[in-house]
């Protein structure tokens, strides 16, 4: 029963559907070796979910790294330190997404405003450098 290994840990990629995109693989990260795992492309998958030789994914909106269970769907499990380098990743910000969310009391079938399906909703612009 792969679904019960770390239940807690297991995540759903997003709620809503956005992508994964290599934008997200662009940006400072612990080390070379999760750089390079994360941007990782072969040639015959795009989504990293569906290419078997892809390990680790990073989630902007969250701001979450997790290793990818590759059963056809979009879940990973959550990690908190570098399986390479041994950093201490940065605090998954998913609780605090969905409490926003909450907070916003939209109807069930809208989406959140789009700031909150990008790393909009947590990064004041400066910081951001864009
Ligand atoms: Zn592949
Ligand atoms: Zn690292």
């Amino acid at each position: 029963m792969a679904s019960a290994f770390f239940r807690n840990r297991r995540v759903l990629w997003m709620p809503f559907e956005v992508d994964w995109s290599p934008e997200q693989a662009i940006r400072a990260h612990c080390c070379p070796a999760m750089a390079s795992a994360l941007l990782f492309q072969c040639d015959q998958h795009a989504d990293p979910f569906e290419c078997g030789d892809s390990l680790v994914v990073y989630n902007a909106v969250f701001d979450e790294y997790g290793l990818i269970v590759h059963d056809g769907g979009t879940t990973y499990v959550l990690i908190d330190s570098c399986p390479w380098c041994g950093l201490k990743l940065p605090q998954s910000q998913r609780d605090q997404w969905f409490d926003e969310i909450k907070a916003l009391d939209l109807p069930a079938d809208m989406r959140p405003p789009s700031h909150y399906l990008s790393d909009d909703w947590r990064l004041p612009p400066i910081r951001k450098g864009r």
